[in-house]
């Protein structure tokens, strides 16, 4: 059983992004002392939210410059931290023109970094990786082949690569090493956090976190002629944070954990959002046939092969160790989808 001192710092990787901006909130709303690394300190855009956090909470927040890629580069954040949550990574489904580096290669090698430095710094005790559903399974077809219901954490991405959905397959390799590295010493222990697509407003006015664009998509007309039968696991971005601190500070965490409240298609969430906005935004209307998704794929940035495996196949995640261990209980997601796309609305994105 690990123990955590709740005076001890925290340190956050990547407190710029999306998800951290809750956790860090969280967290400072609790009292501690969180130790932020971004690749930026001075960037307002990425910042700011943060150190306005720090100027009105209880906690105390101290950023640290650090990038995934330099070797030792979260020496001095970690120091003295017995916790270490590391949310970094890449986070882009468009535009990918080389996987390899722009995702595999900061994923692998940030994590390697990151728990080595891990494992020269004496205080840490636990440390909270934020995986993904995507390190569990790779495409909505792989569900249907394995003959279960739903994906549970036994389970693990098989299918991916570099060139077939690399996201997913950079948390999976990421996630792997990460495994293994505990395993080779037996001071800290490791939980994994595996959300599901997150969604929810947003603290991080600098994150280009590719869940959000996705919302963004449904909204501003760049899916009015309809979308693809595709479904996702979703969750809420408060509900992440929450997983993290209870993965952080209850002894008996332990392994992965999906972090998912339900599965919707493209089209249920753009229902759920209709029915709230009526006419105010050129929300899709209907489910596109696959062959057609098929045959315009390249356009759309997407393989035929991503639509041959994923279009038209149920996805399911079971999150039942989420609610017993960490006691997640999980925003409806309707709520979670009407108060983001709220703020989307406020900020002109849609
Ligand atoms: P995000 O807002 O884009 O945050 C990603 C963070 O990673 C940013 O703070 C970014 O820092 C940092 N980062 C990227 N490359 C880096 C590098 N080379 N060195 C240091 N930092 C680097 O995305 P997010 O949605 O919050 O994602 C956070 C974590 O949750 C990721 O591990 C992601 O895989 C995971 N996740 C997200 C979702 C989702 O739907 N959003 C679902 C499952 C899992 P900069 O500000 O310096 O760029």
């Amino acid at each position: 059983m690990t123990i955590i001192d709740p005076q001890a710092p925290i340190l956050v990787t990547g407190a710029s992004g999306y998800v951290a901006g809750w956790l860090i909130k969280d967290l400072l709303a609790a009292g501690h002392t969180v130790h932020g690394t971004v690749r930026d300190p001075d960037k307002t855009s990425s910042v700011a939210h943060l150190r306005q956090m720090d100027q009105t909470a209880p906690g105390t927040l101290k950023l640290f410059q650090a990038d995934l890629l330099q070797e030792g580069s979260f020496a001095e954040a970690m120091a003295g931290c017995q916790v270490v949550m590391h949310t970094a990574s890449p986070f882009i489904l468009t535009g990918i023109t080389d996987p390899q580096e722009q995702l595999v290669r900061p994923a692998l090698l940030g994590t390697e970094n990151v728990l080595e430095t891990a494992n020269q710094t004496d205080s840490v005790r636990r440390v909270v990786l934020t995986s993904s559903v995507v390190a569990t399974v790779g495409d909505a077809m792989d569900l249907r082949e394995s003959g279960k219901n739903a994906i549970t954490e036994d389970d693990w991405n098989t299918t991916s690569n570099a060139e077939h959905q690399p996201y997913a397959y950079s948390k999976t390799v990421a996630e792997r090493r990460a495994w293994e590295m505990v395993n080779n010493q037996d001071r800290w222990d490791l939980v994994t956090i595996n959300p599901g697509a997150v969604f929810g407003p947003s603290l991080a006015p600098g994150s280009k976190s590719a869940s959000i664009d996705l919302l963004v998509q449904l909204g501003d007309g760049r899916a009015k002629m309809g979308v693809p039968a595709l479904e996702l696991g979703i969750v809420d971005v408060r509900d992440v944070a929450q997983a993290h601190i209870q993965a952080a500070f209850r002894p008996e965490a332990k392994g992965r954990y999906l972090t998912c409240n339900t599965s919707l298609t493209l089209m249920q969430m753009a229902n759920i959002l209709r029915g709230r906005y009526a006419g105010d935004y050129p929300f899709p209307t209907r489910t596109l046939p696959k062959p057609l998704v098929w045959l315009a794929a390249p356009m759309a940035g997407l393989t035929r092969d991503y639509v041959s495996r994923n279009v038209g196949f149920d996805l399911r995640f079971d999150n039942t160790r989420s609610k017993e261990d960490l006691g997640l209980g999980y925003y409806p997601a309707e709520q979670t989808l009407v108060e983001h796309f709220e703020q989307l609305a406020a900020d002109h994105r849609v």
